[in-house]
């Protein structure tokens, strides 16, 4: 969930570019200083957010309610922003990823937009695959 809200945390600046019709669509938001920022935002607004979601969806009871650990949120967040940046450098050529540093952008094209969607589906197929096998071992204790 803390991965998710921080997709979505980093596309706000992006959202208003388009909303408003001024600025950079991938700026500041989209370098990997700005992921740093945005990814500590991401962790800390995510942590409860995701706490209350958890209790909303009736995965966290009163009596015994799940507390994400703060390793755990930190970790989710940073991979969010890193591997959006990583992503959308690849397909956007406005991209900046290693701003102020250089405004260069040596990833754009290094993968098709069909290559990314697969990379993206096949990673997700995995990450699904860890997921359910954790589950099926930690029920079988
Ligand atoms: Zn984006």
């Amino acid at each position: 969930m803390v991965f998710g809200w921080a997709q979505i945390v980093m596309d706000i600046q992006p959202l208003i570019v388009i909303i408003t019709g001024e600025g950079h669509l991938h700026g500041f938001s989209h370098t990997y200083v700005g992921a740093t920022l945005l990814a500590i935002v991401s962790a800390l607004t995510g942590k409860y957010l995701s706490e209350i979601g958890l209790i909303i969806f009736g995965l966290s009871q009163k009596d015994n309610l799940i507390k994400i650990a703060w390793w755990v949120v930190f970790f989710s967040a940073f991979i969010g922003t890193f591997s959006h940046v990583l992503l959308d450098s690849i397909m956007h050529s406005d991209v900046m990823p290693f701003y102020p540093l250089t405004q260069q952008n040596n990833f754009w094209r290094l993968l098709s937009v069909e290559q990314i969607h697969k990379l993206c589906m096949y990673s997700g197929f995995i990450g699904a695959g860890i997921y359910y096998y954790m589950q099926f071992k930690m029920r079988n204790k």
